[in-house]
């Protein structure tokens, strides 16, 4: 049965015509799933009982709580959601101070095949759809605390691109959720013809992985590179306005003796030519079956003083819920997936 759940304004209108319905009930089903945050059908109480009835035999709401949840010792959390067959995804809950981020994910599994990342390792399973991804958000305990939401959990957003820009407009659309674009970020390897339509349809910030300012290197640690090379992402991204509150960031993971020397940043200096954007070095996870290490806290501190000199916002990022591996590039249900089938 189709869900009603992650169906975006348009889509609830032409629904509710197909249903023999008038467009505006469009409007008041959007409203009651999500803002009045309903568990059924039945408490519509401004549709006719005939109009609620025409709606269940045809559609459910499509909500799923977790089922099982990780809790750091640095009060990280990890959610397991499950969503059909033998397919699950997780969602990371981080609260710090008073702000609270939640990291979505977008697909089971993930086809770009990173090496550093647990969930490239798992393997492509599954596009998420809209209702997938936002319930994520709408069915966390912690709902209510949560000022930002990121887009850098399983998969890569932009190879599921029509679910991931729906969930988009639900979430910061008056008649959705109200949220401020300000408040959300998308990250990406690099996906050019998805980057295009994101950036002109969305308010979003966008987090570019960069990993490496040299073509051969960042190949050997993203194949993506030979499709989308980096010189070309940062042309693209050149033709944006990034002067006003929408925000444009790189995430480079630093590997001990591999992309961490200082002519390194030097060079990711030069690439990145000026553009207004700040520089996120993450320290890195080391995952199991791969010879990368993380880089020491001096040389992260090395290269971040030689990206300041340069003009750019840099910044080390905290490293959060490792214990419970749900720290950046650590998400994976492969475990999951093997004890169930
Ligand atoms: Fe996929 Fe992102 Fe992992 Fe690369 S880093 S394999 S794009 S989930």
């Amino acid at each position: 049965m189709d869900a009603l759940f992650g169906k975006t304004l348009s889509q609830l209108q032409d629904l509710a015509v197909s249903q023999g319905l008038k467009p505006f009930v469009g409007k008041q089903i959007a409203n009651w799933l999500y803002q009045q945050k309903i568990t059924s059908i039945d408490e519509m109480t401004n549709l006719s009982l005939e109009a609620r009835q025409g709606l269940k035999e045809k559609y459910q709401l499509g909500l799923m709580a977790h089922q099982k949840v990780d809790v750091s010792v640095d009060g990280t959390k990890k959610y397991l959601y499950h969503i059909k067959g033998h397919q699950y995804v997780e969602a990371a809950y981080i609260p710090d101070g008073d702000r609270a981020t939640l990291c979505v994910s977008s697909q089971v599994g993930c086809k770009m095949g990173c090496l550093f990342c647990m969930t490239g390792k798992q393997g492509f399973q599954y596009h998420l759809s809209a209702g997938e991804i936002l319930n994520q958000f709408h069915s966390l305990p912690e709902v209510k605390n949560i000022t930002n939401i990121v887009y850098m959990g399983m998969g890569e957003p932009l190879d599921n691109l029509d679910s991931v820009l729906d969930s988009l407009e639900i979430l910061t659309s008056s008649w959705g959720y109200g949220m401020s674009s300000k408040r959300i970020t998308l990250s990406t390897i690099g996906i050019i013809p998805g980057m295009k339509k994101f950036l002109d349809t969305t308010g979003v910030h966008l987090a570019i992985s960069i990993h490496s300012p040299y073509e051969e290197e960042r190949k050997s640690l993203m194949p993506i590179q030979q499709v989308y090379p980096i010189a070309d992402i940062i042309e693209l991204l050149k033709g944006y306005d990034w002067s006003g509150q929408r925000r444009l960031s790189f995430e480079y993971i630093c590997f001990d003796g591999v992309n961490d020397s200082e002519d390194h940043a030097r060079a990711l200096a030069r690439l990145l030519g000026g553009i207004k954007a700040r520089v996120n070095l993450i320290h890195f996870h080391p995952i199991p079956d791969s010879p990368l290490t993380g880089s020491s806290r001096s040389r992260m501190e090395t290269f971040q003083t030689i990206l300041k000199g340069k003009g750019y916002y840099t910044t080390i990022r905290k490293s959060r819920g490792e214990d419970i591996f749900a720290a950046c590039g650590l998400l994976s249900t492969k475990e999951k997936l093997a004890q169930e089938s």
